[in-house]
């Protein structure tokens, strides 16, 4: 089973004090940094653009593509921004990957900076996870003892400092704009886009903002070639990424594995569902995406395979629920928590997301109306799409795919509350 793994940001996890230097150096580490500081930085761009990474954040969009967007004639400095506020209901990739190994995350800084020739990043870690931070902080320091960072990085003349930021804890700020908002001392609320960060973003600047996984996966390309990595994965989703399991399997975790792996291979290496039971549904990529059935259990996990099954490869965030749990409650738990991060700037979102809460309530409790549903979905269909960020979209894809799979359930909630039918206590999730 193991040889369905592909361990690289992962690799060492398992080691004595993976974080520190001089562990990562003996596995390799910074040969990727040695080794772009004698290239060009274009020459560095089309080796990311050969490899075909597309960014780990959720969106997919190719990485190498968005670095070339920096216009180099802008007379301002360009910024590297690192998106490591994950925050995502079931996404829990970036936070391990930093715990265990924050120098490839700390290299791939480096080299993309270089890269986009940028002489100023930014780590923007979501303020709760306090470890991370310190953890971060502590790699930070350690490559500029070691002259990986700073003035003067390893005598090439290329200077670059490096900052880890802590947000103060709101889901919006993982949207991109919203992140720059608050990086620049505002209150964290989407920008609208176009112009993206790319050619305008932070204070105005030609910015690169990518996900923690996307910059981790750039020392091994640069290490290795664009060639090694795109050996792995499927025709237009290339490489390694990170599959996080959690919920009603036997051992949840990250799962490092070609793109395109299945879920059923995926439930297999976490030793599979919880004894005696099935799957019900699951996210392929956070509560965001539209929940699918165990007729996706043999689909390939790439950006084109899932979008092709009605719903989003996202994060890689599998969150796993079998037959004993109530998708009327699962629905609403995420959509209570969509309506407390609604950042409150548009009105389909801020007011939207309350009334779905009071009518997902109203299933829960048995207490919903003939005509509840279309309301519902009316409700759901006049916030996706008419709002300012992601947001929104991702907080209805829950409720209309879970109508779409189990509407026979929400039909029940006109009658009998869903602890009736799935009472607390079966489900180990509530
Ligand atoms: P998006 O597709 O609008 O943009 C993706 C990236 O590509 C952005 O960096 C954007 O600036 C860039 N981009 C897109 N078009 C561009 C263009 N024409 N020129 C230059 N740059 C361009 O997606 P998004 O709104 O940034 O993110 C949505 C995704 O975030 C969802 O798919 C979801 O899975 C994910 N998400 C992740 C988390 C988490 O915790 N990791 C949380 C919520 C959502």
């Amino acid at each position: 089973m193991t040889d369905m793994l592909t361990p690289v940001l992962s690799a060492n996890w398992a080691d004595d004090r993976p974080w520190k230097l001089t562990n990562y150096e003996r596995l390799g580490g910074y040969q990727g940094l040695r080794k772009a500081l004698t290239m060009e930085p274009d020459a560095i761009i089309g080796e990311v653009k050969d490899s075909g990474l597309r960014g780990r954040g959720g969106a997919g969009f190719p990485t190498g593509m968005k670095w070339s967007f920096v216009p180099q004639d802008n007379p301002n400095p360009k910024y590297l921004v690192v998106n490591a506020d994950e925050s995502e209901p079931g996404t829990c990739k970036d936070i391990p990957l930093m715990m265990a190994n924050p120098h490839v995350l700390v290299e791939g800084v480096a080299i993309s900076s270089f890269a986009i020739r940028s002489n100023f990043a930014f780590i923007y870690v979501r303020g709760e996870v306090l470890h991370v931070i310190r953890r971060l902080q502590q790699a930070v320091r350690e490559a500029y003892s070691a002259g990986y960072l700073g003035k003067n990085i390893l005598g090439t003349g290329y200077d670059l400092e490096v900052v880890v930021h802590a947000g103060a804890g709101a889901y919006i700020c993982g949207e991109e704009t919203a992140l720059l908002d608050s990086l620049e001392g505002r209150r964290g609320q989407p920008r609208l886009r176009p112009p993206f960060p790319a050619v305008a973003g932070l204070y105005a600047s030609p910015t690169v903002v990518n996900n923690v996984e996307s910059i981790a996966s750039v020392p091994g390309i640069i290490a290795k070639g664009a060639s090694w990595f795109a050996s792995m994965g499927t025709e237009k989703s290339k490489g390694h990424g990170i599959f996080s399991l959690s919920g009603h399997v036997a051992n949840p975790g990250q799962f490092e594995a070609p793109m395109g792996i299945t879920l059923r291979q995926l439930i297999e290496l976490a030793g599979g569902m919880r004894d005696g039971h099935e799957l019900k549904f699951f996210t392929p990529g956070g509560s965001s995406t539209q929940i699918l059935t165990k007729d996706s259990l043999d689909m390939p996990l790439d950006f084109d395979s899932v979008a092709a099954a009605g719903s989003l490869l996202g994060t890689r965030a599998l969150q796993i629920f079998d037959e004993t749990t109530s998708v009327v409650r699962t629905t609403l738990r995420w959509v209570e928590f969509y309506k407390h991060e609604s950042c409150g700037k548009c009105t389909p979102c801020r007011e939207g997301n309350w009334w779905l809460v009071q009518m997902l309530r109203k299933f829960e409790a048995g207490q919903a109306q003939e005509g509840d549903i279309e309301k519902m979905l009316d409700v759901a269909d006049n916030i996706g799409g008419r709002s300012f960020c992601a947001l929104a979209d991702g907080a209805v894809a829950c409720v209309t795919s879970a109508v779409k799979e189990f509407r026979s359930e929400f039909e029940a909630g006109y009658h009998t509350p869903a602890w009736e039918l799935f009472p607390y206590g079966k489900s180990a999730l509530f």
